[in-house]
């Protein structure tokens, strides 16, 4: 099928209202999942052949987080489709109101390669439970799991439900925004694709939901249980060996615990990550550009441990440097196992090294003091975050996730997801038995007495 044929049956099944039913939601949710059940060991081996991710962290950061993604789902969705009544103004008396999840109809959803598999899904679990079509571009650099994706959905969903098409961002993504014609675009990936996607949503009026990335700070302070926050920030930046939109990506600590966190930091990714110095349960750089752009990104960067590569196998190991404003792994997202590292005295130092990249999709705090923690979180603006600890903020499906200005802006998981990929219908519904007459024309004195009384 091409874009207008998906087009034209998706329109003629929204227009047999197929999906406004939350059972019919509710049965597709189940066949997903049943499916993704059924083919778990060939997503987790796509996953590997695509980038060695561990069956651990395949499971966990994937498969597993849509699992639960679907039965939060498939519990809550009767009351989040439930229309909600709210208080009307006294000037409406006597009406009443309600607020109807209205779905938007086909959606877009766009995946990029760090979590093919979550990232494609999770967002598509949201907008069938919504009531909508979907239309899933996954990414073109991780092969497998595109594939498995595309069997997945073809074997369990007409394509006037769900359709999936593979190929390259570039050409596959604005043919299907001017053909396909979607009604709402959900894409995840870089800030600088997002602001192309969004310019061609423009020129249609389609909104959009950006997930993007970004320069994630993660600050230690003096307070900080050193021996727990390695533990937490080590796996944080560990997982996906840093190609995750939401791991730490620069550090900035006390300059009194300086020594003490690096040394911490490093028995630690010592102790997850290595058995007789040779790198395990640790996934691979996507591909040869990735892996030559760390490279490349590490060149005069002053290395305080780490910094060995293995180009056979595209590893890098957890490498952490001096913190150099100037230095170009300071000039964009580094999405791999490289962390700078600056210090601080005091707050001020902090909002200033952070101003440099306003509005991160995510913020860690190490500390135990509370008015310390209260401030960061209170005067810094980021899309999300953790105090003693990193990433947890988006595996729980009752938090909102997503980011801010550069980072992106709309949200999703749980019943945000459900509200992401549904219009808010407002509708007012008025009695019969009683109608002032002061309110219609021709006005009088006592009419703008009424109306000011009212809306005072
Ligand atoms: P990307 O922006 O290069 O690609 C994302 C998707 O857009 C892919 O499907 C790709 O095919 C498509 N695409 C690429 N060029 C395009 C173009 N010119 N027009 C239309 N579509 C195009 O991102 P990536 O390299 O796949 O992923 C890494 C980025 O994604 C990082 O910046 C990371 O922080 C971000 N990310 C964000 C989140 C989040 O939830 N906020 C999650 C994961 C990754």
């Amino acid at each position: 099928m091409n874009f207008q044929e998906i087009r034209n049956s998706q329109e003629a099944f929204l227009s047999q209202a197929r999906n406004t039913e939350i059972s019919a939601r509710k049965s597709a949710l189940r066949a997903l999942k049943t499916a993704i059940q059924e083919r778990e060991s060939q997503i987790i081996a796509a996953l590997y052949a695509d980038m060695q991710k561990s069956e651990f962290e395949a499971y966990s950061s994937e498969v597993g987080f849509i699992y639960q993604e679907i039965s939060h789902t498939l519990k809550h969705l009767d009351a989040w489709a439930k229309p909600k009544s709210v208080r009307t103004s006294l000037s409406l008396f006597p009406s009443s109101a309600k607020i109807h999840a209205q779905a938007y109809g086909k959606v877009l959803i766009i995946a990029p390669w760090n979590y093919p598999f979550q990232l494609l899904i999770a967002p598509l679990v949201a907008a069938i439970a919504a009531g909508n079509t979907a239309l899933l571009k996954p990414s073109e650099l991780t092969p497998n799991t595109s594939k498995v994706l595309s069997e997945l959905i073809s074997d369990t969903f007409s394509p006037e439900f769900v359709s999936l098409v593979e190929g390259e961002g570039h050409t596959v993504v604005p043919e299907a925004i001017d053909q396909y014609r979607p009604n709402l675009i959900f894409f995840t990936g870089s800030t600088a694709v997002g602001r192309i996607i969004a310019e061609s949503a423009a020129k249609h009026l389609i909104p959009c939901i950006l997930e993007l990335g970004g320069k994630s700070p993660c600050i230690i302070d003096k307070s900080a249980n050193l021996a727990v926050a390695a533990q937490r920030i080590a796996l944080g930046k560990g997982i996906n060996s840093g190609q995750t939109c939401v791991a730490p990506d620069y550090f900035i600590v006390h300059e009194e615990i300086k020594d003490a966190f690096i040394a911490k930091l490093k028995s630690t990714f010592y102790d997850f990550y290595y058995k007789n110095d040779v790198l395990i349960d640790y996934t691979q750089i996507v591909n040869e550009h990735h892996f030559k752009r760390l490279l490349g990104l590490l060149e005069d960067a002053k290395i305080i441990f780490g910094g060995k590569s293995f180009p056979n196998e595209r590893r890098i190991e957890p490498t952490i440097v001096e913190g150099d404003m100037q230095h170009p792994l300071m000039k964009e997202e580094i999405f791999g196992p490289i962390s700078p590292l600056f210090t601080f005295k005091n707050t001020q130092d902090i909002y200033t090294l952070i101003q440099n990249h306003p509005n991160p999709l995510s913020l860690y705090v190490f500390t135990a003091d509370s008015q310390f923690e209260q401030e960061i979180v209170r005067n810094i603006s980021f899309g999300g975050g953790c105090v003693n600890n990193t990433l947890m903020h988006l595996v729980d499906p009752n938090l909102p996730f997503g980011g801010i200005g550069n980072s992106g802006s709309g949200a999703y998981h749980g019943e945000t997801g459900f509200h992401a990929f549904s219009h808010r219908k407002s509708v007012v519904k008025t009695a019969n038995w009683f109608d002032l007459r002061q309110k219609y024309p021709p006005y009088n004195k006592k009419s703008l007495q009424i109306i000011r009384w009212f809306l005072r």
